[in-house]
């Protein structure tokens, strides 16, 4: 049987091993793709840390993967070998529970199922995927330019576009790393007046660079107060992991503006004078599906949008992980598998 090589986790806590594994052959509904460059993601630790419920080990991650269809399981329509594809966190749904059939798929009741969690994931020359969960790659992005979209880009294009923000209205855009880059880039890009959020004075010249209109330095100042200085925001999109943060910005929201959630934290001080009083409201985001991670390649083909990435060999990605997890890595690291 063929081999290849996979980045695995075998216990909570573990090492990400490279192992030999036998080529896997697609089961019906599933297509084989042979994966050309894996993004890592922050949200990989839950794998690397045991902290899914339930999750069950080896388990390869990665869940922001292009590459090229390989083969293709019985009882699959539209996608044929050659194809240049893309799946991210969204890992299939049934099609057929309520939710499902309701155009919430991403909250399918009958399965939950995850890329690189509840299934193997990128970190590998070949995987398996549901194909209901594939996105088609446009020619234009490389397929390192476009792994980060399938999660990082997805998930701050999505939240954006559903932020209730209409062209000409402020949008903030908190923190500006493996998310906030690529979200500052597409408020801009949207028409959002885009105010960049960060800490210290000189990342001014990178939000600025990535299109921000303006820059607010929350070391230095109070980010709610300069929002309001400059009328409050219609929405702003919470890309940080520090609940602090996303408190000390809440202030800042127009009248009928959103908190756009989508950094995990564990829990929110919420002031529900300020939420009343202005009818303001706080949401979180779930990425999206694959018609999602395919509308945001398309707009950043459209718009210029690109990732900013730091990229390693799939022998290495012990390494990278540690450069991303540990802070290192200042937007995104990208795995390439050489295929
Ligand atoms: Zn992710
Ligand atoms: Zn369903």
């Amino acid at each position: 049987m063929a081999k290849m090589r996979a980045v695995q986790v075998s216990r909570a806590g573990g090492p990400l091993e490279l192992v030999e594994r036998d080529i896997p052959d697609p089961g019906s509904g599933a297509v084989r793709i042979k994966v050309q460059a894996c993004g890592i993601c922050h949200s990989d630790s839950f794998i690397r840390d045991g902290l899914w419920p339930g999750i069950q080990y080896p388990r390869v991650p990665g869940h922001e993967v292009i590459g090229l269809v390989d083969a293709v399981g019985a009882n699959v329509r539209g996608w044929s070998t050659g194809q240049r594809v893309g799946i991210g966190w969204h890992g299939g749904n049934c099609g057929y529970c309520d939710n499902c059939r309701r155009g919430d798929a991403f909250a399918c009741e009958t399965e939950s199922l995850v890329t690189g969690i509840t299934s193997d994931g990128g970190y590998a020359d070949y995987m398996i995927a549901p194909a209901e969960a594939l996105a088609r790659v446009p020619d234009e992005l490389s397929a390192v330019e476009a792994a980060p979209l399938m999660c990082a880009g997805i998930t701050t294009f999505n939240a954006l576009r559903n932020s209730g923000a209409r062209p000409g209205d402020t949008v903030a855009v908190l923190g500006i790393g493996g998310l906030g880059h690529l979200g500052v880039q597409f408020s801009a890009k949207l028409g959002f007046k885009t105010v960049a959020i960060a800490r210290g004075a000189d990342k001014v010249r990178l939000a600025r660079r990535l299109g921000a209109h303006h820059y607010i330095d929350n070391a230095a100042e109070d980010p709610a107060a300069a929002l309001q200085k400059l009328g409050g925001a219609k929405a702003i999109l919470a890309t940080v992991t520090s609940a602090g943060a996303m408190n000390s910005v809440q202030g800042g929201l127009a009248v009928n503006g959103t908190l756009m959630v989508i950094g995990a934290v564990d829990a929110l001080a919420v002031d529900a004078l300020q939420l009343l009083s202005g009818r303001r409201s706080i949401k979180g985001w779930y990425c999206g599906t694959s018609i999602d991670s395919q509308e945001t390649l398309a707009f950043s083909v459209l718009s210029g949008v690109r990732s900013m990435n730091e990229i390693f060999p799939l022998e290495r990605a012990a390494e990278a992980y540690e450069r991303m997890i540990s802070g290192g890595a200042r937007f995104r690291v990208v795995l390439t598998a050489g295929n």
